[in-house]
Parts: structure tokens; C-alpha cells; sequence
């Protein structure tokens, strides 16, 4: 690779690049970051939309849902190393190794303690150890910005269809009808009034709740009556 474009005199190494690993180990680190951060935002809009409240999302609650996850992916950013996870396992700790060895830290070759490599060419002089660079800062924002894109959008896809889900329950009981929201928001609450109106509390009332009664047959499919509201999900 190196050694192709043969300078007189080499550039002194503080100068070259970080050392890079293969794209095929970057892209595998990189996917394994992308698969958390989703993941993490996924769990983030969720959590602000439930919390921000209302049954749906008009274009201020998604907006505000948004920046409420892009807030919170300030709790990704520790993993920013991690971008260059391909280069610390397989290009820093193997040179390391070779290089305790008396080996070229390149081609493992025994440099016999020859300046150069007489079978790659290369340096034989110790990889300077990773550090942290603005590299895999830079690469950490470049799996951060699609990651927020399909993570929030996943999680607003996940919450209307459990909305939707919840309108279809109600409509089959046609009671006062309350139940969590789906994972990860068990903590909020939708509920369907008498009059069809739909809500969704982040701090749900149970004190109203607790007035309301069971199906006089639990586990059955007996529906309740006006003044027995089904309750399910707690
Ligand atoms: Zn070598």
C-alpha cells in the first residue's frame, strides 16, 4: 500500500494520517454503533412524546419530540472512541504485540532491528499509540444524524400504532376504556372518556382510575357495561 509512492524522504510521522483500518472492519464497528444509537433514540422519542403528552402528534409535539432526542443523544457521545474501535483492535494492538516481539510492526516480519522492513518496506519503528483525534469524533456525528432520523421516525411509526391500536380496543369495548402505552412508555396511560375523546397522561390519575370497576367476570369476554369500564394492562 505504502511504499508504492516512494519519496526520497519520508514525512515524519507525526505528520501521516491516524492509521486506518480495513473498510470492511470499519463498516462492522459502524453498523454496531448505528444498531445502539437507534436503539437508544428509538427509546428517547418515544419517552418524550409519551411524556410531552396528548393521544397523537401534531407537528409541534413531533418537533418538540425531536429536539427532546437529539438533547438525549448527548449519552451517546461516550461511545465516540468506539468509532475507531477497528483501528484499536486491529491495527494499534497486534503492532503493539509484533513490535514486543522484535517483529515489524506491519508484517510481523523479524526486522532483526533493521530500521526498515526488508519484506514490506515499512518503518520498523513502533505504531504511535491511538489516541483520541477529532476522527472519531467526526465519524461518531456522521452515525449520529441518520441514526436520530430513523430512530425518531421508528418511534413515531411504534406510538401511532399503538394509538391505533387503542382506538380499535375501545371501539370494541364503547366504555371508559383505559391502558398503558406500548414499551418502552408502560409508564404513561391512554384512556377513552365516555363521549369517545381520547387522552394520554404522562402522570396518569389513578385516583379517577381507582373509581372505576372490573368486568364482573375477569378473563372472560363478557363486555362491560357503561358503568363498569374495562381495565386492562395494570
Ligand atoms: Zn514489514
Amino acid at each position: 500500500m505504502h511504499g508504492k509512492h516512494e519519496d526520497a524522504v519520508p514525512p515524519p510521522r507525526e505528520l501521516r494520517a491516524p492509521a486506518r483500518a480495513s473498510t470492511g472492519a470499519n463498516t462492522g464497528a459502524f453498523a454496531v454503533l448505528f444498531v445502539i444509537s437507534v436503539a437508544f433514540l428509538f427509546a428517547s422519542y418515544c419517552m418524550a412524546r409519551a411524556l410531552i403528552g396528548g393521544f397523537g402528534a401534531g407537528v409541534g409535539t413531533i418537533v418538540m419530540a425531536i429536539a427532546a432526542t437529539a438533547a438525549a443523544s448527548i449519552f451517546l457521545w461516550w461511545l465516540a472512541p468506539f468509532a475507531d474501535f477497528a483501528e484499536i483492535f486491529w491495527l494499534h494492538l497486534p503492532a503493539d504485540r509484533r513490535a514486543r516481539r522484535g517483529e515489524c510492526p506491519h508484517c510481523a516480519y523479524p526486522h532483526g532491528g533493521r530500521a526498515m522492513c526488508n519484506e514490506c518496506g515499512e518503518s520498523t519503528a513502533p505504531l504511535p499509540a491511538w489516541t483520541l483525534s477529532p476522527r472519531p469524533v467526526r465519524r461518531m456525528a456522521r452515525i449520529l444524524v441518520p441514526a436520530l432520523i430513523v430512530g425518531a421516525a421508528a418511534g413515531e411509526a411504534w406510538m401511532r400504532l399503538d394509538e391505533t391500536r387503542f382506538v380499535r380496543e375501545y371501539e370494541a369495548a364503547r366504555v371508559p376504556y383505559a391502558r398503558a402505552r406500548a414499551f418502552p412508555t408502560e409508564f404513561a396511560r391512554m384512556w377513552a372518556d365516555e363521549s369517545g375523546g381520547m387522552h394520554s397522561e404522562a402522570w396518569p390519575a389513578f385516583e379517577r382510575d381507582r373509581r372505576w370497576t372490573r368486568p364482573a367476570v375477569p378473563g372472560t369476554n363478557q363486555a362491560p357495561t357503561a358503568n363498569q369500564p374495562r381495565e386492562r394492562g395494570w
